[in-house]
């Protein structure tokens, strides 16, 4: 079937000025989704393709040069659409150069055919081409509106692919705005997935960019950044699973800073915030990968060492307690320094291992640990105890 050139830009146009008018209207409420950013590139290709549609009825600077110069700053938007949504820096220069390149180029080569022709294509394509490349290096590579602006950019490549080859190949006027064949039919239609793919999959990064943020602010901590409490205990299922199923060691480690109520009052709430932040980093950065911490409750954390016997939790651990005794917060010029009691328990998990019944071992080796004077480390007296020689020195810390 072969449709009316012309018609078809119409189209394209009435679908990219319909879809601009919703993504300004709500995008400027909140600049920073890139909804905003989205509906400037949607007004550029709308417009443009109103110039590609009036071809040959308007002056050619207005219906080629402007449109064609319209559509790189669509292209541009969409750009920087990208970098706004995963908050990045918005490389300017970068993202309009090419826009700026087009408007020379259509300047210089308006009165001629091929020449603007193949200037102005392969611009687009270098366009298409970077929105890919920014794609693929800055949105992780599970998310759908990925795969939609990767495919939407890869399609929008071969219709101006097409119209690359038609005019090498000497059909550079079969490839005109106002004439109407099956090329130039396959070429518009296919040029129409740009805007909806492209614009399409923004708006959907964006929603899953929000999305993400919102799983991480209901996961985390708001002062350390570190699991919450019950991030930590979904965390903690997960790892007592795993450790029953491969008959495998877990320690669990309860972790509470020393005399926290003396800190809080003799140098204030916020100096006392800014310990408990010190300990979640200081622990976070010393922990191995596959460990994990979260925030228990206030000055309290809980460590999970999968694989982990008694010894290895021991040496871990301790390390732990001691570096941190030698590393005090700072908070304005002040130092501070803390120190923490650790009640340990290890298991190979059997049926009778609960959340709860580990984390009750935890805590009663933490109260033995306090009980000992602080600044030390205990084993949960009913579970099995690391080597004889390592608790001596355990015990005796
Ligand atoms: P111990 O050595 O026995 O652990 O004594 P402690 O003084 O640390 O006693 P405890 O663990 O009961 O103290 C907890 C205190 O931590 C009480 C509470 O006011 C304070 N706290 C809880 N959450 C926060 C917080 O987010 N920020 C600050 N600054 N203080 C908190
Ligand atoms: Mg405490
Ligand atoms: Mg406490």
């Amino acid at each position: 079937m072969i449709a009316d050139t012309p018609t078809l830009f119409a189209c394209v146009a009435l679908v990219a000025t319909i879809m601009a008018f919703c993504l300004i209207l709500v995008g400027q409420f909140n600049q920073r989704d890139g909804l905003l950013t989205i509906g400037f590139g949607l007004s550029a290709h709308a417009l443009a393709y109103i110039g590609y549609t009036f071809y040959g009825h308007a002056p050619l600077w207005l219906t080629y040069g402007a449109a064609n110069t319209l559509l790189a700053v669509a292209l541009a938007f969409y750009g920087v659409s990208v970098f706004r949504i995963v908050e990045l820096p918005v490389a300017w220069w970068r993202v309009f150069a090419p826009a700026a390149l087009m408007l020379v180029l259509m300047v210089s080569l308006i009165d001629t055919l091929e020449p603007r022709m193949l200037a102005a294509t392969l611009l687009l394509m270098l366009q298409c081409s970077l929105i890919i490349y920014w794609t693929r290096r800055h949105i992780p590579a599970q998310g759908r509106a990925r795969m939609l602006l990767i495919i939407g950019s890869s399609i929008s490549l071969i219709g101006l692919g097409m119209r690359v080859v038609a005019v090498l190949g000497g059909g550079a006027a079969e490839m005109r705005y106002d004439v109407s064949n099956l090329k130039q039919t396959i070429s518009v239609s296919i040029g129409t997935f740009t805007a909806m793919m492209i614009s399409l999959g923004l708006v959907l990064l964006s929603k899953e960019r929000s999305e993400s943020l919102l799983q991480h602010m209901a996961l985390r901590d708001v002062l350390t950044g570190i699991l919450n409490r019950r991030a930590i205990l979904d965390q903690f299922s997960t790892e007592l699973e795993r450790a029953r199923r491969d008959s495998s060691s877990l320690a669990v480690a309860m972790v509470d800073i020393d005399y926290f109520k003396q800190i809080n009052d003799r140098y204030g709430h916020l100096a006392g915030d800014e310990v408990i932040s010190h300990c979640a980093n200081h622990l976070t950065q010393r922990i191995r990968h596959s460990d994990s911490i979260g925030r228990y409750g206030g000055e309290e954390f809980l460590i999970l060492l999968p694989s982990t016997n008694p010894e290895g939790a021991v040496a871990v651990l301790d390390e732990l307690r001691a570096s941190l005794a030698e590393s005090p917060a700072q908070y304005d010029k002040t130092k501070i320094s803390l120190r923490i009691s650790i009640g340990v328990c290890c298991v190979v998990p059997t049926e009778g291992d609960t959340i709860a019944s580990l984390l009750t071992s935890a805590d009663s080796a933490l109260y033995e640990a306090k009980g000992a004077g602080r600044n030390t480390l205990r084993f949960a007296p009913s579970l099995f105890q690391p080597s004889e020689t390592l608790a001596v020195a355990v015990l005796e810390i």
